[in-house]
């Protein structure tokens, strides 16, 4: 199964697609299934689970919840996060028996990257080690790093706010369950605009590098 671990619909304040078009999307894409990673909300998720059977797949239920410490996601929600304290909030996801992951942790361009302390990693299970909207591949390559020294799960996916976004990255795996195992084989490329922006950004830094701005 290849599964985009990180979409976002219209229930993100920062995103408009209807849940059903981001489905038909990852189908379109040759997905097997989308994990619904809404800001704050399961809503898109559940919604998702309701529809994506008629579609032939499948869905995890989650959630990316911002704390005070930067965005946790929950994978297999049941229930909405009412927790805002990172520790709590994880404390939450576990207690409802769902999978803690910490998105994008070295992407020092977002403010919502969460940068984790061995203490930190209490309750965690993934690490998301390609997100494709990472302008820096280095960003990955220093999640995936992170999560091979402390044993720890992998997940990819689009983190996709616009339709064709939608599974430019993902996870192929052979059950649900082997998420929880960390069985798990990566996929992705970055979205072009994601790509075009690191271009912009490398011509920016060696013209600074080179002194061209006083
Ligand atoms: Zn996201």
């Amino acid at each position: 199964m290849r599964i985009d671990m990180h979409v976002h619909t219209r229930h993100s304040m920062d995103c408009r697609m209807p849940v059903i078009d981001v489905l038909r999307a990852a189908k379109a894409r040759g997905l097997d299934g989308v994990a619904v990673t809404d800001h704050g909300t399961i809503a898109g998720g559940l919604e998702a689970k309701r529809i994506a059977e008629d579609l032939g797949m499948v869905t995890i239920v989650g959630a990316e919840m911002l704390t005070d410490l930067g965005e946790v996601i929950g994978y297999f929600l049941t229930e909405e996060v009412k927790a805002h304290r990172y520790l709590e909030v994880v404390d939450e996801i576990k207690g409802q028996g769902g999978v803690a992951c910490i998105p994008h942790p070295f992407d020092t361009l977002r403010s919502s990257s969460l940068r984790p302390t061995q203490e930190m990693l209490r309750g965690i299970d993934l690490v998301e080690v390609f997100n494709a909207r990472c302008v820096l591949q280095r960003f990955n390559d220093d999640a995936l790093s992170f999560a091979r020294e402390n044993a720890l799960g992998l997940s990819a996916g689009s983190d996709a706010h616009t339709l064709d976004e939608v599974g430019n990255a993902g996870v192929t795996i052979g059950s649900l369950e082997d998420l929880r195992r960390g069985r798990i084989e990566v996929f992705g490329t970055s979205s072009p605009a994601h790509k075009l922006l690191a271009a912009k950004l490398r011509k920016r830094l060696r013209r600074l590098r080179e002194g061209f701005y006083p």
